[in-house]
């Protein structure tokens, strides 16, 4: 037995098959499949690892279709790594699966900024000139695989460069790195800006490293680990070159893979805005009211991952005025989950349906994520309803309150 499988297996026997997670899990709240829960697939790793079941179709489906929301985790008494046992698994079988188109651009642009800056001009262009709807009525989306990836896409918002660096607005308490992420520069600009205004307002210089790079969610949990390792060295490096006291992140999709990087010097230091806001002496009384109905919903990765969904809605309850309440507790993953929503859009549609039927059981005339995946797939699934409900960052209600 290889010392991979070993590994697996030893990890793997940590669960004691209670099944406390399985109602916690929405692929098998929704299938009702033991091999869609997260004892079956543990199971399923277990009896490959241990010989007494060979690659197939099947199992490779089961494990495809978890959407690593880590909701299992957090519900189990036994504290098996769960998340860390799929992406070691999926690495181990990376050659054995193929990638969806769809998903390999969606690599290519997270991880090469010629392509971002390409993508960019090209969406200005196809925006401007009302190509979407041509695309859309010819049906070359569908002809080229790319329905689930097209509709995620937001109107294109123009804006400056960014710089490396941003100085305090203020009397200077000290330097952070902001994490931009691979997509936020190219399809919430906003997010960015507002995380720079509120930073500096606050009293932090800002870096904004040049060669930082995509986090490698995607790449680790496709299996790539050789890629999203060469992305961790070079955002590590990134980083290291200033003496930042926090490397700020406004997706916590990222942020959990940020915190998760090996170099512990770089992973203190992660820490998602709003719970980074929230322990600084961040002035209130400088706000003005913010009106609308605000719905919050916590991103797995937030909630599960980093485990700080509650420093969100301590920090927006601030803000004058504001009339906020959180999606309840018992919501499940939105699907969009990485790359899920562009390999699994039924599973993925049936989640989102459910959690804007939640939302909208409430007057709702924002939707606030903290990260950029949900927002984009959930922004569609409320366009495709004809809703007329922002999904904005938490930073940019705060930003929009600062006088
Ligand atoms: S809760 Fe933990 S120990 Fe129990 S079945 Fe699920 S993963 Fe296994
Ligand atoms: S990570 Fe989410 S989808 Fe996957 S088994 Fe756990 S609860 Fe289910």
């Amino acid at each position: 037995m290889t010392d991979i499988k070993k590994q697996l297996l030893s990890v793997a026997d940590s669960c004691v098959k209670c099944g406390i997670c399985a109602p916690h899990c929405p692929t098998y709240t929704h299938t009702q499949n033991e091999n869609e829960s997260p004892r079956g697939r543990i199971a399923l790793i277990q009896a490959w690892a241990g010989g007494n079941l060979p690659i197939s179709e099947n199992l490779l489906s089961h494990i495809d279709s978890c959407l690593l929301c880590r909701a299992c985790e957090k519900a189990c008494p036994a504290v098996v790594p769960y998340g860390k046992l799929i992406d070691d698994f999926r690495a181990e079988i990376h050659d054995d699966i193929s990638t969806k188109n769809s998903v390999k651009i969606v690599k290519s642009i997270a991880e090469n900024k010629g392509v971002q800056n390409f993508v960019k001009s090209s969406l200005r262009f196809y925006q401007k000139n009302n190509l979407q709807e041509t695309a859309r009525f010819l049906r070359l989306p569908k002809l080229f695989g790319l329905t689930e990836l097209e509709r995620l896409v937001p109107n294109f918002q123009e804006h400056e460069t960014l710089k490396n660096y941003y100085d305090a607005k203020n009397e200077a308490k000290g330097d952070v790195g902001l994490f931009v992420g691979c997509m936020g520069e190219l399809f919430d600009f906003e997010t960015v800006n507002s995380a720079i205004k509120v930073l500096t307002h606050i009293g932090f210089n800002v870096y904004l490293p040049e060669n930082q790079t995509c986090c490698g969610a995607l790449a680790l949990h496709d299996g790539d680990k050789k890629g999203a390792s060469k992305l961790e060295k070079q955002n590590e490096l990134a980083f290291s070159a200033e003496n930042l006291q926090a490397i700020v992140t406004i997706a916590s999709g990222c942020g959990v893979t940020l915190r998760e990087y090996s170099a512990k010097n770089f992973t203190t230091k992660v820490l998602d805005i709003s719970h980074f806001l929230s322990q600084t002496d961040f002035d209130f009384s400088i706000l003005k009211p913010f009106s609308g109905n605000v719905r919050l919903h916590s991103p797995c990765s937030l909630k599960n991952g980093l485990k700080t969904d509650k420093s969100v809605l301590k920090l927006l309850q601030q803000i004058p005025e504001i009339n906020i309440s959180a999606l309840p507790e018992t919501t499940q993953c939105c699907g969009a989950a990485g790359s899920y929503s562009l390999r699994h859009d039924e599973m993925a549609k049936t989640l989102l349906n459910e959690l804007l039927t939640t939302t909208l059981e409430k007057p709702t005339d924002y939707l606030v994520s903290s990260n950029i995946g949900c927002a984009l797939h959930i922004a569609a699934g409320l366009r495709e309803r004809g809703e007329n409900v922002e999904v904005i960052h938490p930073i940019v209600v705060l930003a929009r309150s600062l006088i």
